[in-house]
């Protein structure tokens, strides 16, 4: 998320962006396929494979991905309902100036008018790096950070925005966070294997080949890449890990000013703020000291030469997507095809379409014009009681735990009954009149959509919260759990088959979706949501015995995992995916109540030869399959707090007595984990 709001904890990955399409298909395919089975293994050996093997041997990923699975199909749908709205939106150039359907017609157009974007070749980025060649002396820096950071035009260094203070949840504080790396983290720098040096060379010729093509000399180039390897290593041998940063304690760090000059004291930390439009800095949190100590020893340790290559290289990077083919082409073979293994550039429509549909840019707008086509009251209706359902089951759940005292128990209830739960689009619409959206400008449409964005979040300091923002769009395949409001949001676009189908059985969906509701749930009670209480405060509501007990239980999980070889020489990592899995665990553990006692005293008639619990976990490895890339894999194994597909279906199934039960799995068996080893938490 941008803003550095505490994270979203999401069902899936929250890189890329999805979007939407058009009337359903009329033949909606069966909710379980057999040809999508592979019934020469066994249930209880290896689930996934068995649910499915049929689909995952048919199944190729499309030339211009990265992964195909359940989530991208159902994207790829989405993504073909907007785009219907937005190329009939945009042959209309008689829609009334400032309306929705203007905007988001012109910011299309604009997008697709591959013409004068290659016209102007690079130069929109042409102010910027005279901005960074007009630097005199190392305290220019402050100044054109800052200029960059307003507009989000790179930059680089650092990030900051406003967000909830996470131990004062009603106000919004200042929030400084790590940044400032090309690699996708700081542990492609630090690692020393052979495939970490190889990328880290063809990092630096990708950086050369940028500086290049934006007019440097290719005599120079070489050194100045050089210099950005030095500056990025530098900032991230000092950056957090992704595992340390998932305890909400290490990177709260809240100071006055005058501490936050006394870190480091070598950056002009008064001209930056000022430049922001934050005149008093009442308060800030420093989510990593230890980087900031870094940053300010480099703001005064490097040469202005150094700073303006590396400068460069961020303002490049940072506009390449929207520039001429060139240097669209130029960050795709790096960043798709090396790191991704993708072997080909999705189309200009596609792009242009992940470009608009963010909550940073129209995502809201389209998301209007989008739910009025793909999404029904009824949906929605049928979500809360869904929600309320699961709620009930999981409230149930805590009552009964064996291993929670009566205290903390009370505490946890008090949070449950607070989940505020927002389904399918925003009550209230962010505005998009202020941001100008002309025909023939892609670059300055983005630019002015994000200068709102930043200038809106810096603007909410001092203002009360506002709980009717989301963090997706409407079209977005994802859900995501937020641990300062305490609540759980459900995107329109994951409403869908085969999460969410109004034809289907009970089982089905309760498997499907009603695991997803069960997982943001849980999320409120994995391993960092748990450290926050019913109004989002960070604050202790535990008793040391009942966290103790608990952390056993987690210790459980993160062996469990840790243990999943992914790549021949990759396993998962258990510590950074733990929160997920937790969640996994317990969301499918509270549907599965919630279907039960949704039935009351029916039972679950079989359907095409299976039984009721058979189709509910069916369909929970149905939305888990997928296939992927082995350099994706890679990166995600080393970036995603999300566990590969795969192992999120068999992991918490292999835990679950109800699935053993369902498939007959014995003692011995590899589903069945033996009892002094299986975790159960909720
Ligand atoms: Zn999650």
């Amino acid at each position: 998320m941008s803003h550095l709001s505490p994270a979203l904890l999401s069902i899936g990955l929250l890189a890329t962006t999805l979007v939407a399409q058009s009337p359903a298909p009329k033949t909606a395919p069966k909710a379980i396929d057999p040809a999508n089975l592979d019934t020469s293994v066994k249930p209880c050996d290896d689930f996934y494979q068995y649910a499915n093997g049929g689909w995952l041997k048919r199944s190729t990923i499309p030339a211009d991905k990265a992964r195909f699975g359940s989530f991208e199909e159902l994207a790829d749908r989405n993504r073909d309902t907007l785009h219907a709205i937005l190329e009939e939106t945009s042959k209309r150039t008689d829609w009334k100036k400032g309306s929705i359907e203007q905007k988001v017609g012109d910011f299309y157009a604009s997008g697709m008018d591959a013409g004068a974007i290659e016209k102007l070749g690079a130069a929109p980025l042409k102010p910027w790096l005279d901005r960074i060649e007009a630097m005199r002396g190392p305290k220019d820096l402050a100044k054109v950070l800052a200029a960059f950071h307003g507009a989000r035009a790179g930059g680089g260094g650092f990030g900051l925005g406003v967000a909830q203070d996470a131990k004062n949840s009603t106000q919004y504080i200042v929030q400084l966070n790590q940044g400032g790396l090309g690699l996708p983290d700081r542990d492609y720098y630090t690692k020393d294997d052979a495939k970490s040096k190889e990328l880290r060379t063809k990092y630096l010729a990708h950086v050369a080949r940028m500086m290049v093509l934006a007019g440097e000399d290719p005599l120079d180039a070489g050194a100045h890449a050089d210099a950005v390897m030095l500056v990025e290593t530098r900032l991230a041998k000092a950056s957090m890990t992704r595992v340390e940063q998932r305890d909400p304690q290490k990177t709260y760090h809240k100071m006055a000013m005058s501490e936050l000059v006394q870190l480091a004291p070598q950056f002009d930390w008064s001209a930056y703020l000022k430049d922001r439009g934050i005149l008093k800095l009442e308060a800030v949190n420093v989510r990593q000291p230890g980087f900031f100590k870094e940053f300010g020893a480099l703001a005064d340790q490097l040469t202005l030469a150094e700073w303006r290559s590396y400068l460069r290289w961020h303002a490049i990077s940072s506009a390449a997507p929207y520039l001429s083919r060139a240097f669209v082409d130029e960050a795709f073979d790096f960043n798709s095809r090396t790191l991704n293994g993708i072997p080909q550039q999705q189309d200009r429509w596609k792009r242009v379409q992940a470009v608009l549909d963010t909550p940073s840019a129209l995502g809201e707008a389209a998301g209007q014009l989008y739910v009025k086509k793909a999404f029904s009251p009824e949906s929605k209706q049928k979500m809360v009681v869904l929600i309320e359902n699961l709620r009930a089951a999981l409230k149930e759940k805590i009552i009964a735990l064996p291993w929670m005292g009566e205290d903390t128990k009370q505490q946890a209830l008090k949070k449950l009954a607070a989940f505020g739960v927002k389904v399918g689009y925003p009550d209230k619409w962010k505005d998009a009149s202020k941001i100008e959206v002309k025909r023939g400008d892609f670059y300055g449409n983005i630019m002015r959509a994000r200068a709102y964005e930043t200038r809106h979040n810096i603007e909410r300091l001092g203002q009360p919260i506002d709980r009717t923002e989301w963090g997706m769009t409407p079209s977005t395949v994802n859900a995501y759990y937020s641990p300062t409001m305490n609540e759980i949001v459900f995107p329109a676009g994951i409403l869908q088959p085969p999460f969410f189908d109004a034809n289907a059985d009970d089982a089905v969906n309760y498997g499907g979706i009603g695991a997803v509701i069960g997982h943001e749930m849980t999320h409120g009670f994995d391993d960092s949501g748990s450290q926050f209480d019913a109004d989002g405060n960070l604050k202790n509501w535990w008793t040391d015995a009942d966290k103790k007990a608990y952390e056993r239980r987690t210790d459980l999980v993160v062996k469990e995992f840790d243990a999943f070889k992914s790549m021949p020489d990759q396993n998962v990592n258990g510590k950074l995916t733990l929160g997920e899995n937790i969640a996994d665990l317990g969301g499918l553990k509270i549907a599965y109540a919630a279907w039960q006692k949704s039935l009351g005293s029916m039972t679950a008639e079989p359907i095409d030869g299976y039984t009721g619990p058979q189709r509910f976990f069916l369909n929970f490895a149905i939305i888990w399959r997928n296939v992927i890339r082995p350099e994706a894999q890679r990166v995600r194994l080393n970036t995603d707090p999300h566990s590969p597909g795969q192992f999120r279906t068999i992991g918490p199934l292999s835990n679950l007595p109800e699935f053993f039960t369902a498939f007959g799995c014995n003692d011995g068996d590899a589903m069945k984990r033996a009892e002094d080893v299986r975790p159960s938490i909720w």
